[in-house]
């Protein structure tokens, strides 16, 4: 099952850190990279598309596909549930191609368990402070949203040691320089 050649990365981190920034900077510079788009049963934020930031699917049909095995991992939180479907995922690694995932820190130690091998990057703010601004700044939620959002937080970024390497998001540019070493390396083997 993993005698693929293509590196499955994981990439989690809470709310508001600039994952989703992070990883289009990634996919441009990653050749041969392609995103995995997770299924959710939560409300699209406005401008999102449907098949590009995530499949928007109701609850009965996320628990129709839990039972036919479609997900390789999922979970729920925010009372909603967000999962990675899985066919895609194993066609891709196949055809020896990067795969990656942003999920959170429950889904990525289920990939673990299936992917020994997969790569565990966990993005974090330089500053809980910092996170707390970024997240008002977005304006797509309201007060108790974020309060919410930033308790998630705080247990994502409990869970960082589970990760094979934490990157701070301080200076974009940098973050993604580092990645793009951390993720040649890993492909030269070296740890
Ligand atoms: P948001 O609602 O802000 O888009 O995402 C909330 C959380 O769900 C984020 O931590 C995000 O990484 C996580 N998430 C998104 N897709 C998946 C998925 O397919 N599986 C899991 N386990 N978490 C996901």
């Amino acid at each position: 099952m993993n005698n693929h050649k293509g590196t499955l990365i994981v990439i989690s981190g809470p709310s508001g850190v600039g994952k989703g920034t992070v990883v289009n900077m990634l996919l441009q510079r990653l050749k041969d990279a392609v995103l995995s788009v997770s299924c959710t049963t939560r409300a699209p934020r406005e401008g999102e598309k449907n098949g590009k930031s995530y499949f928007f699917i109701s609850k009965e049909t996320f628990l129709k596909m839990i039972d036919e095995g479609g997900f390789l991992e999922y979970s729920n939180h925010f009372e909603n549930y967000y999962g990675t479907p899985r066919f895609f995922v194993e066609q891709k690694l196949e055809e020896d191609k990067d795969v990656i995932l942003e999920i959170d820190v429950d889904g990525a130690a289920n990939v673990k368990k299936q992917f020994p091998d997969a790569l565990l990057l966990m993005i974090t703010p330089p500053s809980r402070e910092e996170l707390v601004r970024r997240l008002k700044l977005r304006g797509t939620e309201d007060e108790v949203l974020i309060e919410q959002r930033l308790r998630r937080a705080d247990y994502e970024m409990s869970r960082s040691n589970f990760y094979d390497y934490t990157v701070i998001n301080d200076d974009l540019e940098q973050t993604v320089e580092n990645i793009l070493k951390i993720v040649e390396n890993r492909r030269k083997g070296i740890k």
